[in-house]
């Protein structure tokens, strides 16, 4: 209260931080590189809460005469600017940063990784609010987190994911429970190596202490060689049954069983038979859920309840309809290869694939392999239909349709009772579409309209 305060970047972690601020009185400049004019609403809700607006280039000695300056997760902490700030000693924190200082009193549950970090989110805050917790959610997926910090007295958790963008920016966020859930190459453009982005990662643990636990990928090399940072008993989660480290370097390990998984430690069993949590990889965002909840005190019972009622997130293995007996999925958030893979394996047979749109460079090949005695037929849309193509040459019929309508209308033609038509284009959307979401949306339209 009473300080001054800048929040550079105003997208929508840095208003809700500019909200938190001003509410706690403290005087607030705003800093963003579009203009007022571009800016729009955003300028004119900065204008009415009070605070000052100012555009890029900063005037010089602006950041310097700050009480603290905090910034949203989009804004890289090496700009020289932030840098000259911390060398004249103010203090630089992430959006996520504030928000827990108003908020030490509330136990966190944090969770990062390369993929599967918005599905846990939302299943482990299902299974807090099963446990009848009154539980935010949010951090990097949907809400910013300063959000819960303007009423914290409501919260009996907080479940947030956390980018290796926001990790950078904390000083003191300590969660009671941390996870993280695997690692992968990603972000080329921010870091300099795969080592700092993992050491990103691991800053999760860097506040931890007495009475505080992790949660990791016991199959992931990588990450388990992050493990070693942390600072409190470390519980890991295998599919494969054959962790990486010796289990008793573990204080406890869950391991996938058929048709769901079992919390060794604990002797524990639990069912996973909601479609939303189908394959693999969600039965690893199952685990890490579940050690999250169980750890942090929800009842088992009510854990196995909130496996069974999590609705899913729209666009990750999303299913649509059944109709006919052919079941539609909505996969849109499958921008490249990898998600494909994963998505594959969640079926035994029978699908149609539809896929492409602005390719992103890699190689079409481990999807046909991965694909091998699945798929049935290829749908091909957008722009890299051609390329496409050419992968599943002699290996899968290949129909080049053009437009999502066309593939779907085609697939309805083809697909017969008991196959599955998957939309997991492994593409980026905009050659078509504004986003993977308009993407996702207009197949669901599509779909339902048959
Ligand atoms: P994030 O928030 O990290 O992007 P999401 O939960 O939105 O993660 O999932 C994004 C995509 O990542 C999914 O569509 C799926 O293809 C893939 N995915 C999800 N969970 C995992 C996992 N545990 N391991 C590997 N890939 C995953």
């Amino acid at each position: 209260s009473g300080q001054k305060v800048l929040v550079y970047g105003l997208a929508k972690s840095g208003v809700a931080a500019l909200r938190l601020l001003c509410q706690q009185g403290a005087s607030v400049t705003a800093l963003d590189a579009r203009s007022e004019e571009a800016l729009g609403d955003v300028a004119r809700e900065v204008k009415a809460l009070g605070a000052a607006l100012v555009t890029v280039p900063a005037p010089p000695g602006l950041l310097e005469s700050q009480a603290l300056v905090v910034v949203s997760p989009g804004v890289p902490l090496a700009l020289p600017e932030l840098r000259a700030a911390a060398a004249a000693r103010v203090p630089i924190w992430g959006e996520v940063e504030l928000a827990w200082r108003a908020l030490t009193s509330v136990p966190l549950f944090g969770i990062t990784g390369t993929n599967g970090k918005s599905t846990t989110t939302a299943l482990t805050g299902e299974l807090f609010a099963k446990g009848g917790r009154r539980t935010f959610v949010g951090g990097n997926l949907g809400r910013p987190f300063s959000e819960a910090a303007l009423t914290p007295a409501d919260w009996d958790a907080l479940v947030v994911e956390l980018s290796s963008f926001q990790l950078e920016g904390i000083q003191s966020l300590r969660p009671r429970g941390a996870a993280i859930l695997n690692l992968t190459p990603d972000h080329i453009d921010r870091y300099a190596s795969h080592r700092e982005y993992g050491q990103a990662k691991a800053r999760i643990f860097q506040h931890q202490h007495d009475g505080d636990f992790a949660v990791v990928n016991a199959d992931d090399a990588d990450v388990m060689a992050l493990a070693t940072q942390a600072r409190t008993p470390v519980y890991g989660f295998s599919v494969t049954g054959r962790p990486v480290v010796d289990a008793p370097k573990l204080a406890g390990l869950a391991v996938a069983k058929d048709g769901g998984f079992r919390l060794e430690f604990l002797g524990e069993s639990y069912r996973l038979d909601n479609r939303a949590l189908r394959g693999a990889h969600n039965a690893q965002n199952a685990m890490a859920a579940t050690l999250l909840a169980r750890l942090g005190g929800v009842p088992a019972d009510a854990v196995q309840a909130g496996l069974d009622s999590y609705p899913g997130l729209p666009h990750r293995l999303e299913s649509v309809r059944v109709l006919d007996g052919v079941e539609w999925v909505n996969d849109s958030k499958a921008t490249n290869v990898d998600s494909v893979l994963v998505a594959l394996r969640a079926f035994r047979d029978g699908v149609w694939l539809i896929a492409g749109g602005k390719g992103k460079g890699a190689p079409y090949a481990p999807m046909v392999e991965a694909g091998r005695g699945k798929v049935k037929g290829v749908l091909t849309i957008g722009a890299d239909s051609e390329l496409l193509a050419r992968a599943y040459e002699g290996q899968a019929a290949v129909h080049a349709c053009g437009t999502l309508a066309a593939a779907v209308a085609k697939a309805c033609e083809l697909a017969k009772a008991g196959d599955t038509v998957l939309l997991s284009p492994a593409c980026a959307s905009y050659d078509q579409f504004k986003n993977f979401e308009d993407r996702g949306d207009s197949f669901k339209r599509l779909v339902g309209a048959l």
